[in-house]
């Protein structure tokens, strides 16, 4: 087991990799944790925290955390973890290896000289919008004949592996390899692509992290960029290959920002709090609120407030922004089915 603090502050939280996974963990929970010597009993440790850091927590509180610990496989003499977890029901996929092939062919598209010009793509792309949005506005606005609706689902499927590649491979580019590149279900029905890039935590310095968590929205962005460079172009806003790239793109970022999924949302926003898995942080955090004393998905008897907090606002403020782009896609859409055009 390795410890490492995620930054240079002294009540920073942790990073704990044990068996090939990653753990985050605050300090309190780390300081249970070490407490936890197999001589102490929970009652012992309860006083022995309270005596030392003022902190309140019950014996039962401390049960849970220790039984939370055994589901994670991180107690001496348990069960071993394990190796992968992607937190999905079910998923099905290429082997590491072969995910590991995959996106070493990509690595030039995660090359500095790459990523200026992806950059300049997204900039020159913006100023487009800007330009031209009375038009751009009119295109979302009255809707999008059929072939966009199918053709945003056949799309789906190619854009959202090259995303998933660019994660690999800004991995690969920081001398640590991805796990597996698949697909799964979130829930029973949501079909998701993944790559597993959990190994990023291995990496100590912020900015790496980042860019393995961001690699994926810099894709996106960038064929984003392209369809609008082409619309503005050609006029082909609201129609064809390059509208339907736009809104495939645009959707799937406005998406995966948002840290109520758990995708790159909210790895950048635990970077941002300094806190590892931050939304499970601010899930265990609710869950205190709300009465009830459940450990959260990280073992947590105790929250850092702050940070957790200030994620939870920053959740709540995104939401009405993803909010707004579904109620236009969805208002497009009936603006389609009203003008008889979905039939056409
Ligand atoms: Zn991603």
């Amino acid at each position: 087991m390795s410890i490492r603090r995620a930054t240079d502050a002294q009540d920073a939280p942790c990073i704990v990799e044990y068996g090939g996974r990653f753990f985050g963990m605050s300090s309190d929970e780390l300081y249970v944790l070490r407490a936890l010597d197999g001589t102490r009993t929970p009652e012992e440790v309860r006083r022995h925290l309270a005596s030392r850091q003022g902190l309140l927590v019950s014996t039962r509180e401390i049960e849970r955390f220790v039984a939370r610990l055994g589901e994670l496989g991180l107690l001496e003499g348990g069960e071993a973890p394990a190796k992968r977890d992607t937190g999905l029901r079910w998923s099905v996929g290429l082997s590491e290896a072969q995910t590991y092939r995959l996106c070493t062919s990509a690595l030039w598209l995660v090359r500095p000289a790459t990523t200026w010009a992806m950059a300049v793509l997204v900039v020159a792309a913006v100023a487009a919008v800007c330009t031209q949005r009375s038009t751009v506005w009119n295109a979302l606005a009255t809707g999008f004949g059929f072939e966009v609706l199918v053709g945003i689902v056949i799309l789906g499927i190619p854009t959202a592996a090259l995303h998933e590649i660019l994660h690999g491979a800004a991995l690969i580019v920081q001398g640590e390899r991805p796990g597996r590149l698949g697909i799964g279900l979130v829930g029973p029905v949501t079909p998701v692509m993944f790559i597993d890039v959990g190994r990023a935590w291995a990496l100590d310095q912020v900015w790496k992290r980042v860019w393995v968590w961001g690699a994926g929205l810099m894709c996106d962005l960038t064929l984003a960029a392209i369809g609008v460079l082409w619309c503005a172009a050609w006029g082909t806003w609201g129609h064809g290959l390059a509208w339907m790239i736009v809104l495939t793109t645009v959707w799937r970022v406005v998406t995966n920002v948002n840290p109520l999924w758990g995708g790159d949302g909210a790895d950048l926003l635990s970077e941002a709090c300094k806190t590892p898995a931050v939304m499970g942080k601010v899930a265990a955090w609710l869950r205190t609120l709300s009465g009830r004393w459940l450990v959260g998905r990280i073992a947590s008897p105790t929250v850092t407030p702050r940070a957790v907090r200030v994620a939870f606002l920053a959740t709540m403020l995104y939401q009405p922004i993803h909010f707004g782009w579904v109620s236009l896609l969805v208002w497009g859409v009936t603006n389609t089915i009203r003008s008889g055009r979905f039939l056409s």
